[in-house]
């Protein structure tokens, strides 16, 4: 998606060969229209999968999954990082090791909300390391649901999360795909080569 790379390559800030903040127009401040946008090439890319559920973790893919819920005109739904008292009810989770924070966490999902005949995508902000996106499709998997696949807003390429769920047998699609960075550069999948 050209939009997102510039404004990557314009507001990116590149924190060292592996982070990148993008923290003005996706994970801190939200550019509302350009989340609205990604929803929408999500619902075009999976338009013919007859999805009935979107699917993230809190917090950083709550917007662009009820983007793409609104695009699919479908529901979404966030796992939960920390078991609220309010989650009484039987929960689907994952244990999920964390790239940014370094630390593991438990994702949890009410049974209420995922089942046998659903046909989810999933969404998220950043494909890295794919810990995240892992536990998502474990518990899809766990919930009898089918996946149609996974839609990321930002992939680091040279990163193995695409590779490992590519072997799983997931199809991922991500709208920027980062080939290499570093301070001051950066290089997508799809740049012309030289
Ligand atoms: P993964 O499980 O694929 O390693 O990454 C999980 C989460 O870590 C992503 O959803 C995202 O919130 C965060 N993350 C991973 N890499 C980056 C990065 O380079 N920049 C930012 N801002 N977040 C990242």
């Amino acid at each position: 998606m050209k939009l997102l790379e510039e404004r990557i390559r314009q507001e990116g800030l590149i924190l060292s060969a592996a982070v990148l903040k993008v923290d003005s127009f996706l994970n801190h401040q939200v550019d509302t229209q350009l989340a609205l946008e990604i929803g929408r090439e999500f619902g075009r890319l999976f338009a013919d999968q007859r999805i009935t559920k979107v699917l993230t973790i809190e917090a950083s893919g709550i917007q662009f999954a009820m983007a793409a819920g609104i695009a699919l005109n479908v529901p979404f739904v966030y796992a939960k990082k920390k078991k609220a008292v309010t989650l009484t009810e039987q929960v689907y989770s994952a244990s999920v090791h964390s790239f940014t924070r370094q630390e593991t966490y438990q994702v949890s999902i009410s049974q209420q909300y995922l089942g046998p005949d659903d046909k989810v995508l999933i969404v998220d902000d950043f494909l890295a390391t794919g810990a995240a996106l892992i536990g998502l499709v474990d518990i899809v998997n766990e919930s009898g649901a089918e996946l149609a696949g996974v839609g990321c807003v930002i992939e680091k390429s040279f990163q193995e999360g695409r590779g490992l769920l590519e072997q799983k047998g997931v199809r991922v699609h991500s709208l920027a795909r980062i080939a290499s960075m570093s301070p001051g550069e950066i290089h997508f999948v799809d740049d012309p080569s030289p």
